[in-house]
């Protein structure tokens, strides 16, 4: 294959107290070498799930990714074994967090686990080890790196904490990072700096990036493609200039809508967005048809009763959606 990741009909579920729960259902999609995939949709869409099926991360039980295939370079990394997949995690895929106390060990100092990563992975010596995460902390823009990197986790402020942990996925410069909501937590002119960050670092390190997020912002900011994902079924697919200027999925729409035109989020602060109605159906619990149906202003008796099939309106752009239908 020439993708350098492709994921083919993932299916990862939950057992849970009240039924089986399809987190991820069906979901295909490629990334190139270098690209900035956006993946987006309201939080319990599948996203996250996605992410940690791809990194092998899906606690088994109660997870369980059930079928699909995930090739990386030609490699089917739901085929090979725990051992061979530590050799890639972290160092070919590394993946961020929303919150980097998910990933930063309390109790190392941030040095010490960023050295790790260099010994573990690329046999340093310890001596140079530390010489690869000053420089590392300094690419990273962390101020007096000698100094942060002999502190622990809790020392550093959200903004900075976030820094260490990119500094910690980029440490062993894998070809793809995936960014779980790395900004969310922090404020407007944080988020903003990192988003910047991880753009450069993208940049200089010519990693794929796959930005997962529930901000169309961020996207628009930083990704070529995008993948919109409800209910755990991508519904729609496209450059990014093409879901932004013409998005045919009613999610999609309705997704827009809520978010603030250019120039409105800092001159006019927040003004109440149109939100969709209705929230996100329980996996465990999803209505028949298609899954959007219960929110969705176009709905028709088709809608209820059949999933849509996948649509073409144009070249590089898909729709799961029956208004789409031939
Ligand atoms: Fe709405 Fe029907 Fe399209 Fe689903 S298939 S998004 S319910 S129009
Ligand atoms: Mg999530």
């Amino acid at each position: 294959s020439q993708h350098l990741l492709e994921v083919q009909e993932l299916k990862t579920q939950f057992h849970t107290f009240d039924g089986l729960a399809l987190a991820v259902n069906d979901v295909s999609f490629t990334l190139d070498r270098k690209e900035t995939l956006g993946i987006v949709g309201e939080s319990g869409c599948g996203k996250s799930v996605t992410a940690q099926s791809i990194m092998r991360l899906v606690k088994e039980p109660p997870g369980k990714i059930a079928h699909g295939q995930i090739f990386f370079d030609g490699i089917d990394l739901l085929k090979i074994s725990e051992k061979r997949m530590k050799a890639i995690r972290g160092k070919r895929i590394s993946m961020i967090f929303q919150e980097p106390m998910t990933s930063l060990n309390p109790v190392y100092t941030i040095g010490n686990q960023i050295a790790e990563m260099y010994m573990t992975h690329e046999h340093l010596s310890k001596q140079t080890s530390w010489e690869r995460v000053v420089d590392i902390l300094r690419k990273v823009q962390i101020p007096a790196p000698e100094k942060r990197a002999r502190e622990y986790p809790h020392q550093l402020s959200g903004g900075m904490r976030q820094r260490a942990m990119i500094a910690m996925a980029l440490a062993c410069h894998p070809e793809i990072l995936i960014a779980d909501e790395p900004t969310t937590a922090l404020d407007v002119t944080i988020q903003a700096q990192i988003l910047d960050l991880i753009f450069q670092l993208k940049e200089d390190f010519g990693a794929s990036v796959m930005m997962i997020t529930h901000d169309l912002g961020v996207i628009a900011e930083i990704s070529q493609r995008v993948i919109v994902m409800y209910a755990g079924r991508v519904v729609e697919e496209g450059g990014t200039e093409a879901i932004f200027d013409d998005p045919k999925h009613p999610y999609t729409q309705g997704l827009l809508r809520s978010i603030p035109k250019i120039g409105e989020r800092t001159q006019q602060g927040r003004r109440r967005l149109q939100e969709i109605s209705g929230n996100v159906p329980n996996s465990y619990q999803l209505p028949p048809g298609c899954s959007f149906h219960p929110r969705c202003p176009n709905v028709m008796n088709i809608c209820r009763e059949k999933i849509p099939e996948l649509s073409r309106p144009a070249p590089q752009h898909s729709v799961r959606c029956w208004l789409y239908a031939e």
